[in-house]
């Protein structure tokens, strides 16, 4: 599974954080993943408490920020946010385009003490 080797490196990350932030027990991790990062939020919830069993996050709570898909018209570059994934420019009727938000997949912040 995808997300088992995400929840990895996501634990991975944060116990290298808090080793350096002398933080004992991690409580809450926040991650923004983006519509368009083929990432399955309930999978990732499903594989952090196993990922992180044993180490400083164990028990943590995961916080998923859903980033919604942002684009730009390669013809016209008019930027909008499409209803789905696959929707025309609003502009022009283009699909042609580039996406600049909804593909992040990162760690934006954790809690501890
Ligand atoms: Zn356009």
């Amino acid at each position: 599974m995808h997300e088992l080797s995400l929840s990895e490196s996501i634990t991975d990350l944060v116990v290298e954080y808090a080793r350096r932030e002398r933080v004992a027990h991690v409580s809450r991790v926040v991650i923004d993943i983006g519509v368009a990062a083929s990432v399955e939020p309930e999978a990732l919830l499903f594989c952090f408490p196993i990922t992180t069993a044993g180490t400083v996050a164990a028990g943590a709570e995961l916080v998923i920020n859903r980033i919604a898909l942002k684009v730009r018209c390669e013809v016209c570059q008019t930027e909008y946010a499409p209803p789905t994934q696959v929707a025309a420019c609003p502009a022009c009727g283009s699909y042609a385009r580039k996406i600049l938000e909804g593909r992040e997949m990162r760690v934006v912040a954790f809690e501890g003490e």
